[in-house]
């Protein structure tokens, strides 16, 4: 019989979306083990290497779980880098269990399944995206680091199709990252930058995951 399929993961929890459009819902995270960058801001550092290991049916019986205290349908497969794994298994589980899958990755990656909500947030040096994950973005989050250069906001804009809004989010809440991307912003409205927002990490303001 071949090996049941399994996948490395950090933890699972259920908390609030703190970022992006779908801000404030409810919803149940899958924390997948490993990434394939190091930025220095990282604020999951714990997640590059810890994780255990779990079959797809465990990960999923432990969302039914949650799900039965805190009814929600949104699952979301965050990191580390979720598309390091192969997430396909899962994904058809979920789906089978009526869940809507969100994805947040950093676009290095190629895609090889449908989600319901993907989320981008390309990283530096690069900024590189895949063409999968820009067919299927649905929106950009760029972390408003201490190097991060308006040019960059201009070539991420560029990178994207207008419809696709990039939500400035600053660095771990910080004050001097909120002042930057309120700089940025101005600036680019000034310019006439199509779609760019300014955005927060809701779930560090509660204390939250
Ligand atoms: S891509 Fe994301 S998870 Fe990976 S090191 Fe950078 S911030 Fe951390």
């Amino acid at each position: 019989m071949p090996p049941l399929p399994t996948l490395k993961v950090n933890e699972i929890f259920f908390s609030l979306e703190g970022e992006g459009l779908r801000q404030g819902e409810p919803t149940i995270f899958v924390r997948l083990s490993g990434c394939n960058l190091r930025c220095p801001f990282c604020d999951t550092k714990y997640a590059w290497e810890d994780g255990q290991p779990m079959p797809i049916s465990a990960i999923l019986s432990k969302i039914v779980g949650i799900s039965r205290l805190f009814p929600t349908n949104w699952v979301s497969l965050t990191g580390g880098e979720p598309l390091l794994q192969d997430l396909r298994p899962l994904i058809r589980a979920l789906r089978k269990g009526g869940f809507r899958i969100q994805v947040e990755t950093n676009g290095t990656r190629h895609l090889n399944f449908r989600a319901d909500w993907l989320s981008v947030s390309p990283k530096p040096p690069a900024y590189r995206v895949t063409a999968d994950c820009r067919r299927q973005v649905k929106e950009v989050k760029l972390i408003v680091t201490r190097s991060l250069k308006f040019k960059i906001l201009e070539k991420v804009r560029q990178d994207f199709p207008a419809k696709v809004p990039i939500l400035l989010q600053p660095e771990s809440n910080q004050d001097w990252s909120y002042r930057k991307a309120w700089r940025f912003f101005r600036q680019a409205v000034k310019m006439n930058l199509n779609n760019v927002r300014l955005s927060c990490q809701l779930h560090k303001i509660y204390g939250l995951k």
